[in-house]
């Protein structure tokens, strides 16, 4: 039988099936994710076939279909594990807010590097709106245009006020969305506004911080009556930029991509070269700078592999 995995919590597997029962599944021999050593070999949003057992309710899954996409993050924890978080998805969301508490422009230009790196569509969604004065509205304009001129749909929404959540279920109708945001941003908030019968727990502190405690959180998925599918990442701070060259870094920001083959040098590495056109578009302010830094930033952490 075949069925779209909706949730797993390392060992055990939810999957449901075409008649719509959810099945507990296990694994049953390797199955191995190409270039990388994940801890879970099956992720939500997979598609497996599985055969009942013998005189049970539980199953045993046996394939899992090639994905469209995958999405990873590796651990905060010592053990620097990657996990799979969701896989064949359509597009990422990731919701953010300019305040209580703010999210960094970093923090959302690694998860657009990641949601380019996978091929994923991103979406930022800027969460509580009805926090805003009037000057607050226009810096968030601001911001919006940064992203929205580079090519990302920016949305404006109060999950709290319910001010724009019809926007966000057009967004998400008959897709399978992923969403992440930091702990605070209003995420579960936002899902239960979105789709009430989620009933996701909100305002709490989630546990990612204490990273002496060994808590490992898992993705799962939630139908959504309009139509489509999302995959909660709950605690998952970040995703992982991980298997992304020095080199191939620039790739992955839309406005340096479309502009670097006119680089004099072709194996430019837009930091000090002569001739290179991403240096002279961030000093004539046609990329913006806290894009351009967080260029820098990541391609300084990333490990040299190449
Ligand atoms: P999560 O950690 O991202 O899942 O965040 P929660 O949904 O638990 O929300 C964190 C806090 O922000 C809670 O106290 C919510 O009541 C509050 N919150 C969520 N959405 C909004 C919003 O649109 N406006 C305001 N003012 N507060 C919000």
């Amino acid at each position: 039988m075949r069925g779209l995995v909706t949730k797993s919590t390392g060992s055990w597997y939810t999957v449901l099936a075409a008649d719509g029962r959810r099945v507990d599944c296990r694994i049953k021999g390797k199955f191995r994710t190409k270039g990388i050593k994940t801890t879970n070999p099956v992720a939500v949003g997979d598609w497996v076939n599985f055969e009942m057992e013998p005189d049970q309710d539980s199953a045993v899954i046996t394939e899992l279909e090639p994905r469209r996409n995958y999405i990873i993050r590796r651990s905060v924890n010592l053990s620097k594990q990657t996990q799979i978080i969701g896989a064949n998805l359509d597009q990422a969301i990731l919701v953010v807010t300019l305040a209580s508490p703010p999210t960094s422009l970093g923090f959302i230009d690694r998860f657009l590097v990641t949601a380019e790196a996978y091929d994923i569509p991103a979406v930022l969604l800027f969460n509580k709106l009805d926090l805003f004065s009037e000057e607050g509205l226009e810096i968030l304009a601001d911001y919006m245009a940064i992203y929205e001129e580079i090519g990302y749909p920016c949305y404006t929404v109060s999950a709290q006020e319910g001010i724009h959540v019809e926007q966000v279920r057009a967004l998400l109708q008959d897709k399978i969305t992923l969403v992440s945001g930091h702990s605070g941003v209003g995420k579960s908030t936002l899902i239960n506004a979105i789709e009430p019968s989620a009933q996701l727990k909100t305002g709490e502190i989630s546990d990612w911080s204490d990273k002496g405690k060994h808590t490992t959180t898992f993705a799962e998925m939630i139908d959504l009556s309009f139509g489509g599918k999302l995959i909660d990442t709950p605690g998952i701070r970040e995703l992982g930029i991980v298997d992304i060259e020095k080199g191939e870094l620039s790739h992955f920001f839309p406005e340096m991509r479309q502009r670097m083959n006119q680089c004099r040098f072709n194996n430019c590495r837009h930091i000090n070269e002569p001739g290179c056109v991403i240096l002279e578009a961030v000093e004539a302010g046609e990329i913006e700078s806290s894009r351009y830094d967080s260029y820098l930033s990541i391609y300084n952490n990333q490990d040299s592999r190449n």
